[in-house]
């Protein structure tokens, strides 16, 4: 398939036309959340429903907890491949530093920063240069970035651990081919995983924000896709229920690997390549042309209940991730009769 070129723009990030080197940053918060009493209750329930609650005593801490210690007793006592799966889950989610989701926003008051919704630009900080995409629409007066923490990475245990309100950064571009297409009456689809939705965000409020989800009249379902292990790692998963709720034609529709080892969560669970298949008109699609491991996707009941369904052959489809990820996302999209032509995407490395 021809997966693209620009899934490889971390080299031009770095010579990239200079913005400015003293953008103020003006707000960096956490987006996810701290979950490890959370975390230490699900495991005392899985413990407990494998009949070996008292490994962990009523007033252990999971600070005190050998997590490796316990999933090697746990393979030991036999527990179901499942349960040993979710102990992991968990034992990796408790461990995990809070945050490891930020928002980061700035001002920049010594220069025009005129960029496309979808484009990116590149941070430096502490002389570390790394491309982020612009959550933030060109309408709105500040930049916006949302970022993960990549544990043992270059620049981001920098930015979670120093980066302050008053700090100045230096930003470059923008740059990026993913940029909304000329307005038409086709469907919007955004397909994304983690921080993959941060263009998305951007495009979404840029739409919204300049009327641009009606064309001639037709207002168009735009929908957003999005997956994330925890719940709290959906980026902006309040503005996206915001237009959802208030939004007949705007469709979000997040999908949660782990979710369901802390709460009861009823929404998809699958990979946004298959809960994408799920919303999209069988009647649409020549199945014969979807493979196998997709098929059953297709013919699978919705876990949210939307009236809309997607026509795959009016739609502009935009996905963004992990490049690995965007390479799945872009070939189911091809499998139900997207045109190439009408599929844009961006890898973040
Ligand atoms: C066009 C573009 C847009 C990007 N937009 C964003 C964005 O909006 N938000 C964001 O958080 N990141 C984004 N990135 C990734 C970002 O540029 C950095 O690669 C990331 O923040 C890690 O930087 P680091 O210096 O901490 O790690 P590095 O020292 O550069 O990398 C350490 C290792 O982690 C891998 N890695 C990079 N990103 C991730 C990740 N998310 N999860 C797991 N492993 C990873 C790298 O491939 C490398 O092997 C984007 C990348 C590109 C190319």
């Amino acid at each position: 398939m021809d997966i693209p070129r620009q899934l490889g723009h971390h080299e031009a990030a770095e010579t990239l036309p200079l913005v400015t080197e003293s953008a103020t940053v003006t707000d960096v918060t956490p987006m996810d959340e701290n979950r490890v009493e959370e975390v230490e209750r699900a495991v005392r329930r899985l413990l407990a429903r494998n009949d070996v609650g008292h490994w962990l005593d009523a007033e252990d801490d999971g600070a005190d907890v050998d997590w490796a210690d316990l999933q090697s007793r746990a393979g030991e006592a036999g527990f179901p491949e499942s349960e040993l799966d979710a102990l992991s889950d968990l034992a990796n989610r408790f461990e995990r530093p809070y945050p490891s989701l930020l928002r980061v926003r700035v001002r920049i008051d010594d220069a025009d920063f005129e960029f496309a919704p979808g484009q990116y630009a590149t941070v430096t900080f502490d002389g570390t240069p790394r491309p982020y995409s612009i959550a933030s629409s060109p309408t709105r007066d500040e930049v916006e970035f949302c970022i993960r923490r990549v544990p043992g990475g270059r620049l981001t245990p920098d930015i979670f651990e120093q980066l302050a309100v008053g700090d100045e950064v230096t930003v470059r571009g923008p740059n990026g081919e993913m940029v909304l297409s000329e307005p038409s009456t086709n469907d919007l689809v955004f397909l994304a995983t983690g921080t993959g939705v941060a263009p998305f965000k951007s495009m979404v409020d840029y739409l919204f924000d300049s009327e641009r989800n009606v064309v001639d009249g037709h207002e168009r379902d735009i929908w957003v896709f999005l997956g994330a292990a925890w719940a709290d790692d959906l980026a902006y998963r309040e503005a996206f229920r915001r237009y959802d709720d208030e939004r007949e034609r705007f469709h979000f529709v997040p999908t949660l690997t782990r979710e369901r080892h802390l709460t009861e969560w009823t929404g998809e669970t699958d990979y946004v390549q298959r809960v994408l298949l799920k919303y999209v008109d069988e009647s649409a699609v020549d199945t014969a042309a979807v493979p196998e491991s997709l098929a059953g996707s297709l013919a699978a009941s919705p876990a949210l209940d939307i009236d809309a369904r997607i026509d795959p052959r009016t739609v502009d489809v935009y996905a963004c991730g992990i490049s690995a990820m965007v390479e799945q996302l872009v070939a189911a999209t091809r499998a139900i009769g997207v045109p190439a032509d009408a599929t844009q995407f961006e890898g973040f490395g």
